[in-house]
């Protein structure tokens, strides 16, 4: 009965942020309830030895509060550890590039730590525990969606999150997409993120306006309808959008499609959106159904912990 006694024990999981770590020990898989919670400063600016020992302090801290050891812990983080290298890779919190992260954890940590994208914990999290169990119970293929200052995802499949051969599953954000997105700092051009994520749609209303607005404001200023250039910028999210997301659909037909992150958060996304992506599909209709994050920022901590 020992697999009994695993599935009951406390998940620990932790969201590693660029600004803030937090983490969460949850009650059982079965029951996911938060039991406690922490959260501290990443100060990656400090260095990667020093976010090695921002994670065993929240470890540590979660410790004394709730009297537990974990027996592993789940970590989401930017970027991906290479399965090849045994390496972090494309990370924005640079430091952890070219990194052993697993390993160095697990030497200040003094037990297995399991890593994940934070996309890919997003994924995991909305998965089993957001909107999907409920609207759709039998839901086999899941696509979890962050669209923000960057574009990213992950896949769950039978309730398994899957990190790839090269750890790159759900990277639709690399896919290209069109030219006038301009160089990605991947190095390619054209990608999707330089065309559908936050800052690439303000600088193409800044282009067209040469003024500079958050993205929420770009969004109100559409909304009201009398500034032209912001309803072509949303006009341009929701368009690219389509045709991005169709490329998805076509290569795994998810039951359901999570869009979190900032961007994710557009309401036409959800109607003119998918309207848009039906047009490059391999089918008349479109039964994916999309759905909206129910975890808030929640979901990483939650993702971690169920990996
Ligand atoms: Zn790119």
């Amino acid at each position: 009965m020992q697999s009994e006694t695993t599935t009951d024990s406390p998940l620990w999981g932790l969201d590693l942020g660029g600004t803030k770590l937090e983490g969460v020990i949850l009650e059982s898989r079965s029951n996911p309830k938060v039991l406690h919670r922490q959260r501290i400063p990443t100060e990656a600016g400090k260095g990667y030895e020093h976010i090695v020992n921002q994670v065993g302090k929240l470890v540590d801290l979660l410790s004394e509060e709730s009297g537990l050891k974990p027996a592993w812990v789940g970590i989401g983080h930017p970027g991906t550890l290479d399965p090849n290298t045994g390496l972090i890779k494309n990370a924005n919190t640079t430091a952890l590039n070219g990194r052993p992260f697993n390993i160095d954890l697990e030497k200040r940590l003094g037990v297995p730590v399991r890593l994940a994208n934070d996309a890919n914990c997003f994924a995991v999290a909305e998965a089993l525990l957001g909107k999907v169990p409920e609207v759709l119970p039998n839901a086999e293929v899941v696509f979890g969606i962050i669209m923000g200052t960057g574009v990213g995802g992950g896949w769950v499949i039978h309730g398994k999150g899957i990190g790839g051969r090269q750890g790159i599953a759900g990277e639709w954000g690399h896919n290209f997409l069109d030219e006038s997105g301009g160089p990605c700092y991947c190095g390619r051009v054209g990608c999707v993120e330089t065309v559908i994520s936050g800052p690439a749609l303000e600088r193409f209303y800044e282009q067209k306006t040469l003024r500079h607005l958050p993205l929420r404001d770009i969004v109100t200023a559409a909304e009201t309808g009398d500034d032209d250039d912001a309803v072509q910028t949303m006009d341009r999210l929701v368009q690219f959008f389509g045709k991005a997301v169709a490329v998805v659909i076509n290569i795994m037909d998810p039951d359901a499609i999570v869009i979190g992150g900032g961007v994710g958060n557009t309401d036409r996304l959800y109607t003119d959106g998918v309207a848009e992506a039906r047009k490059y599909l391999f089918n008349t209709r479109i039964d994916t159904v999309f759905l909206k994050p129910q975890l808030g920022d929640s979901a990483g901590v939650f993702g971690a912990a169920l990996l």
